[in-house]
C-alpha cells in the first residue's frame, strides 16, 4: 500500500522515505490497525510501499492475491507486443532460475500480475529481454529445495545500457549471497536459450494468461 497512519495521520511511503528514511518508525495499517513496515525503499525496480506482516488476514495485505489494476492506457504497447511474441524465451528465463522446483504456468501468471500491480509495463524504456530478472527480483522469495532466495539485480538495470549485467541470488532471510549464485544476464542469454522443451500446450497457456491480463 502507498499510505499508512503514523500518529493517527494518514503517510504516503514517499513522505515517510523523506522524514524517516531506513529508521524504524512504527505505522499501520488504515483498513485492519496492523502494524505495516516500508518496503523496498531505496528499489528502483519495485514501486516502495508499506506492506502488512506475514500472514496477515487484512483485504489490503499482499501478496495473497495481487488485484490487478487494469489501467491499460499508460501501458508501453511496444512492449506488450514485444512480450507477446517472446513468451515462450520469457518463461524459459524465469525456469532457469527456478532449477528443479516446479514453476507452473499459473506462477508465471502470479509474476506478471505482480509486475502489473507494481507498474512495470508502463516503463517507456523496457527492453523484452529485461523483463524476466525483472520478474524474478520483484518476488519476495523464491523457495528452491525448500530453502528461501531472492534474485538482485544490479540497481542500474534499467538506468544504463550494458551488454551485460549480474543478477544474484541471495539467501531471502539474511540478504547474503549464494556460493555460486552469481549469473551474468545479457540479450543473447534470453534470445538463446533453449525453449524447445515447451510442449504447445504450455506456450498457448501462456498465451491465454497474457491475453487475461493485459486485455
Ligand atoms: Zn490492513
Amino acid at each position: 500500500m502507498q499510505t499508512a497512519i503514523l500518529n493517527h495521520q494518514k503517510i504516503t511511503i514517499e513522505e515517510y522515505a523523506k522524514r524517516y528514511g531506513s529508521k524504524k518508525v512504527v505505522v499501520f495499517c488504515e483498513f485492519c490497525n496492523e502494524e505495516m513496515f516500508p518496503f523496498a525503499l531505496n528499489s528502483i525496480c519495485v514501486r516502495a510501499r508499506f506492506h502488512h506482516k506475514k500472514h496477515s488476514k487484512c483485504l489490503y495485505a499482499k501478496p495473497a492475491k495481487y488485484i490487478v489494476k487494469k489501467n491499460s492506457s499508460k501501458i508501453n504497447k511496444a512492449l506488450l507486443q514485444d512480450i507477446k511474441e517472446n513468451l515462450n524465451h520469457i518463461y524459459a528465463c524465469c525456469k532457469f532460475f527456478f532449477r528443479d522446483e516446479r514453476f507452473l504456468a499459473i506462477d508465471f501468471k502470479e509474476m506478471l500480475e505482480i509486475a502489473f500491480e507494481r507498474d512495470i509495463f508502463t516503463f517507456a524504456k523496457i527492453d523484452v529481454w529485461k523483463l524476466p530478472f525483472i520478474l524474478l527480483s520483484l518476488l519476495e522469495k523464491v523457495k528452491i529445495n525448500n530453502k528461501e532466495y531472492r534474485f538482485v539485480i544490479e540497481n542500474d538495470f534499467l538506468k544504463i545500457e550494458r551488454e551485460k549485467y549480474k543478477i544474484v541470488k541471495v539467501f531471502a532471510d539474511s540478504g547474503r549471497n549464494v556460493n555460486g549464485g552469481e549469473f551474468l544476464i545479457s540479450k543473447d542469454f534470453f534470445y538463446k536459450i533453449d525453449t524447445n522443451w515447451i510442449p504447445p500446450e504450455l506456450t498457448n497457456k501462456l498465451i491465454k494468461i497474457f491475453e487475461e491480463i493485459f486485455n
